[in-house]
């Protein structure tokens, strides 16, 4: 039986509660289609960041390589700094580990109700392919003249082929296992440099996928046509800021943080993807039973298509999407984290994987087909 081992890094505020029951579907799936499943807690976040001092550990780090793949629940704590855990740990894994993919599906499901009027689940799939490593993220920077009336700060970004070509490669795989368009998102006619980079690399890896049609798109006309239009889009594959902030705007379409789902991706496969759902730790419902397990099950969803458990991975869609459209308009939940969690893993038992998403138009089949073709990518 083949056994995939995970690490878990549940986190802070709900990241526990709801990594719970991401894992109580994920068991339930392995159950079902026959294939194993380990876990390995990892002590990170905010109580071990209070007791030393430790956001990130090299041992952990060490050990969080050799798993197949890694759930994270979310991150953040009152009582901690701000930026102590979100950058020393999860930022940090993304780079150690080099993420240079960061996968946001913009799904609306059936039953949800977007913030945008009369937009039906047929107009609303796309995915958003953000580079996660480089950008102005990669932290450079400098301030002159520091508290006087002449304070200057610099703020620098870097993009590298290298990432680049990693982001935008993974792209046009995935476009090719869904509906073959993609489009670049950026601001090439301002930001020359890095503008001139990514063009560029679509070009020449696009001649490598004439079955892919490809365009462009500026990233502030994005924030026009996303609500208005979504159907244009397929895969779009943009820089870490531009994503950071589109995919917000593509996560509230869909319907909110309840059901945005990430995955972060080492495209060569040599070190383990880590999947999360897109909200943080919300601690102004943390232990109220009030969050919704949703985005942390269809971030599990995710990482089982990256391992090649792609019936496992569509079964886990279509129990969470199928009890999505059960649970009440609007942001109360209308029944307790847990409730949902089992309601979703019960479901999974015997669920049509096809019940709710045509498999052949669903991420999970697109993503089990992009996975990197290693022991720790799966796919076979
Ligand atoms: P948040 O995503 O934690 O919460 C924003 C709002 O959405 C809150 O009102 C919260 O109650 C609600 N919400 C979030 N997830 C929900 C869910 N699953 N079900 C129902 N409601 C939900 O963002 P925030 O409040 O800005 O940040 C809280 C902490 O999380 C901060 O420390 C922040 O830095 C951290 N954070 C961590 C990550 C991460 O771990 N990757 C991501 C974002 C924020
Ligand atoms: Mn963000």
């Amino acid at each position: 039986m083949p056994t995939h081992d995970l690490a878990v890094v549940a986190g802070d505020g709900i990241g526990p509660d709801v990594t719970v029951e991401a894992l109580r579907s994920v068991r339930a799936a392995a159950d079902r289609f026959g294939f194993g499943i380990t876990t390995t807690d990892y002590d990170l976040g905010a109580e071990r960041w209070l007791r030393d001092g430790v956001a990130l550990d090299d041992a952990s780090l060490e050990g969080l390589r050799r798993h197949d793949a890694i759930l994270l629940g979310a991150v953040g704590d009152p009582r901690v700094p701000p930026g102590v855990l979100e950058r020393g740990l999860v930022v940090a894994l993304r780079v150690a580990l080099r993420h240079a993919v960061n996968v946001r599906p913009v799904r609306l499901y059936p039953g949800v109700t977007s913030p945008v009027r009369d937009l039906t689940p047929e107009r609303c799939d796309l995915v958003i392919i953000r580079e996660n490593t480089e950008g102005l993220y990669a932290g450079g920077g400098s301030t002159v003249h520091r508290g006087t009336d002449e304070a200057t700060a610099i703020q620098t970004s870097v993009t590298t082929t290298a990432a680049t070509r990693a982001c935008v490669g993974y792209a046009f795989r995935l476009a090719r296992a869904r509906r073959r368009r993609l489009t670049l998102c950026h601001k090439t006619n301002i930001l020359v440099e890095a503008g001139a980079l990514w063009s560029g690399i679509v070009e020449e890896i696009g001649h490598d996928h004439p079955e892919v049609a490809h365009d462009y798109v500026h990233a502030d006309a994005m924030c026009q046509h996303l609500p208005l239009a979504p159907e244009r889009f397929d895969v779009v594959v943009t820089d870490n800021l531009f994503g950071d902030i589109i995919s917000d705007l593509g996560a509230t379409l869909q319907g909110g943080l309840g059901v945005a789902a990430s995955g972060n991706i080492n495209p060569a496969g040599d070190t383990p993807s880590m999947f999360e759902p897109v909200h943080g730790s919300a601690p102004d419902i943390a232990g109220t039973g009030r969050a919704n397990p949703v985005a942390a099950v269809l971030s599990a969803a995710m990482c089982l298509a990256g391992l090649g458990e792609r019936e496992a991975a569509l079964a886990l869609e279509a129990a969470a999407a199928s009890v999505l459209a059960e649970l009440p308009v609007g942001p109360a939940l209308g029944d307790t984290t847990a409730g949902v969690g089992r309601r979703i893993a019960e479901r999974v038992r015997d669920v049509d994987p096809g019940a709710v998403v045509d498999p052949d138009a669903s991420l999970m089949t697109a993503l089990s087909a992009a996975a990197p073709r290693t022991r720790r990518g799966g796919g076979g």
